[in-house]
């Protein structure tokens, strides 16, 4: 589905935080980037929609081919539903217009006298309504509480209907119990639409609950791949 061939990353500055790195993730699996801060999670997910453009190697995308064209890196990007830490929605808008930015872009929502095309606004409350939160639509999403939140961020980026999504600590900011509540939604919608997640969480012990697949990131290096039981051996 996407695979990474010899991809590293090194910041400006000469920082080497991704060591070169062969890696496949594929379809209908949830896998668990798990490692501890500042270990390269978040560098290793972002090369995955070339937020991070790789220093050297390259991606390959199933059905877009090789990511170096701007064109097909736009096409991608439009396929990848991408949920963060801290949501990045605008407070002052609607959870509905926040959703709709995934289908729009900002400029698409920002002018709130222009009406909403009917297509658009209909998947957008779809999305809405599989994370639970139709009845919150026209709600400001700063009135909202922080696990809502994440669930708005949910349903944006299941509204730009995904083929794969990546989420960079999405339940970093959240208590326990909505963070259960939070990858269970994500793994659930992956599951149904049978498409990959990646998902990066620095909690041993929700990626032993949620993940298909752990891959253990330490100094920028994979130092584990498999099933979630396989992990005890490691410790
Ligand atoms: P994380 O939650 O993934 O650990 P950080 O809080 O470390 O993220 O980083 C937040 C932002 O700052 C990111 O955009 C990251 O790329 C950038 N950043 C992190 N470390 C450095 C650094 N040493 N120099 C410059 N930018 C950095
Ligand atoms: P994680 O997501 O596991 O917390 P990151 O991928 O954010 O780790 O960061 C890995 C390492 O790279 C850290 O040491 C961080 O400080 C460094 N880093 C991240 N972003 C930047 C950046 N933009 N410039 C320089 N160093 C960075």
């Amino acid at each position: 589905m996407i695979r990474l061939n010899q991809v590293s990353v090194t910041y400006p500055g000469g920082f080497t935080a991704l060591h070169p790195t062969d890696i496949e993730f594929r379809r209908g699996e949830f896998t668990v980037l798990l490692g501890a801060s500042g270990a390269g999670k978040s560098t290793l997910l972002r090369c995955l929609n070339y937020l991070n453009v790789p220093s050297s190697g390259h991606v390959h995308v199933e059905g877009i081919g090789e990511l170096k064209r701007r064109s097909a890196l736009l096409a991608h990007r439009r396929r990848t539903g991408m949920i963060f830490q801290q949501h990045q929605l605008i407070g002052r808008l609607s959870a509905l217009r926040n959703v709709l930015t995934g289908r729009l872009g900002y400029h698409g929502t920002w002018r709130s006298l222009v009406p909403l095309p009917p297509e658009d606004q209909r998947i957008a409350l779809q999305a809405l309504d599989r994370v639970g939160l139709m009845a919150k639509a026209l709600e400001r999403v700063d009135s909202l509480s922080g696990g809502q939140q994440q669930r708005v961020g949910i349903a944006r980026a299941i509204a730009q209907r995904p083929q794969m999504v990546l989420a960079d600590e999405p339940v970093a900011s959240l208590d326990p119990h909505t963070s259960v509540q939070v990858l269970g939604l994500i793994r659930g919608v992956c599951a149904e639409d049978h498409i990959p997640a990646v998902v990066s969480l620095h909690q041993l012990d929700l990626a032993r609950q949620f993940a298909d697949r752990i891959v253990g990131i330490a100094a920028g290096r994979v130092v584990y791949d498999g099933a979630p039981a396989g992990l005890s051996d490691l410790h």
